[in-house]
């Protein structure tokens, strides 16, 4: 069976100095959960990730590799002896595939990790060059079309066409949140903005069927399943909240019910957090983007948190967000049409500098407090694993 090799470059983690072994074994241990369905081989040598498999886990690697967070870059290379020999029969058949996707111009780029080898990174280049140049590609050291990469370590790899990593931190180093997930565009991208600087995220969704829809929570269901291809694993607590905001919209003034949907939704994540033990509550606000995300507003669901609250696309605007979305493949389903939340509960003039003391006086007025409690016992819990994601694609 021919083996492929796949290598990675490291990230971040590379600066960690007492402690780089535990960020490396977490990296190595995150990738083998995405392939424990396929046959692949994970490990991590002299700083370089490698993942070697047959032409049947390609797919099921290249899907890893692109999502795994804690990499830089990555690459599928040729590898091949360490002798010039070789090194010139595999340069030579990447600038013929090169060359077969249209391009003309190549440079290539030696590192000589193994300090034995007896020829300089330059002379490396110069020979591999020699059979390429003006034969098949022209050598252009300022603006190639491809860059080939000679790789001489414990064995030579050579590779041309490096992919982007997701960059970050080994998701699990970094604690444990809570996402609020709703349907919209923001809050997923939030979620994945902490996976990244290696925190494990749990979801956190409301409802209030019937005056939202099924539609609405499937959308979130699908989105909680493209959170765990970062995160790895999520788990999407689903809470019935309709007779909370049934209550809100009976008692609280109009133009507060919007606001105290959020206090009442952060008084119910203060108990799941409790029960899971999250470190910290995540949502998608940004400052400005609604009536509800004016810094007095913020204020207002932040003295409702009783743990840290983050917030991590704050400073973005909605560009950078819809980019982000794209990059994580949610924006198609977070633009589809469903609500996730009832225009029978949005007020028409909603509070924009709501002060932290009356919301208090008016969430006391609510008397939620049991309801809330309910509506955490009745949540249903959905788990996403990236392996079970992984053994369905591919
Ligand atoms: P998003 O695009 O993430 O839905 P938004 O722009 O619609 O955000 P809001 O509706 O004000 O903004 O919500 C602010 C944040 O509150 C969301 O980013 C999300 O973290 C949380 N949130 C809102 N609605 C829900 C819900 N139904 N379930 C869970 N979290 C929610
Ligand atoms: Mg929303």
């Amino acid at each position: 069976m021919p083996y492929m090799t796949y290598l990675a470059k490291l990230g971040e983690l590379t600066l960690k100095k007492s402690n780089l072994k535990e960020f490396e074994r977490r990296l190595v241990n995150n990738a083998r959960l995405y392939l424990e369905t396929v046959s692949a081989k994970v490990s991590l040598i002299a700083g370089r990730l490698y993942i070697e498999t047959d032409e049947y886990g390609e797919k099921a690697v290249e899907f890893t590799l692109s999502r795994l967070i804690g990499i830089t870059g990555w690459a599928k290379a040729s590898v091949c002896e360490k002798d010039m020999e070789s090194i010139k029969k595999a340069v030579l058949e990447q600038a013929v595939s090169a060359k077969q996707n249209g391009a003309e111009t190549f440079k290539l780029e030696t590192r000589r990790a193994d300090k034995n080898f007896p020829l300089t990174s330059y002379e490396v280049n110069c020979r591999a060059a020699a059979d390429i140049d003006g034969k098949l590609l022209k050598v252009n050291v300022h603006k190639p079309d491809v860059v080939i990469n000679i790789e001489i370590r414990e064995r030579c790899f050579v590779y041309a066409d490096q992919k982007k990593g997701c960059r970050g931190l080994p998701v699990g180093s970094s604690g444990h949140g809570l996402l609020l997930l709703s349907g919209g565009l923001d809050s997923p991208v939030a979620g994945y903005r902490m996976i990244r600087r290696g925190m494990f995220v749990d979801s956190a969704y409301f409802h209030s069927y019937p005056y939202t829809s099924e539609e609405a929570q499937n959308k979130v269901e699908v989105l909680a399943e493209k959170i765990a291809q970062y995160g790895i694993v999520n788990h999407l607590h689903i809470i019935p909240f309709t007779e909370v905001q049934m209550k809100i919209k009976e008692k609280a003034p109009e133009e507060w019910t919007t606001l105290m949907l959020r206090v009442c939704m952060m008084k119910a994540v203060n108990i799941i957090s409790g029960l899971i033990k999250a470190q910290c509550v995540i949502t998608g606000e940004s400052l400005g983007q609604v009536a509800s995300q004016t810094i007095e507003n913020m204020s207002v669901t932040e003295d409702a948190c009783s743990i840290q609250l983050l917030r991590p696309l704050v400073g973005m605007d909605k560009e950078e967000i819809i980019e982000d979305a794209n990059f994580i493949g949610t924006y198609e389903t977070s633009i589809l049409p469903y609500e996730d939340c009832c225009v029978l509960f949005s007020p028409r003039h909603p509070v924009l500098r709501g002060s932290v003391e009356d919301a208090k006086k008016i969430y006391d007025s609510l008397e939620v407090d049991d309801l809330i409690k309910k509506a955490v016992e009745n949540r249903v819990i959905k788990k996403y694993h990236v392996r079970n994601i992984v053994e369905k694609n591919f």
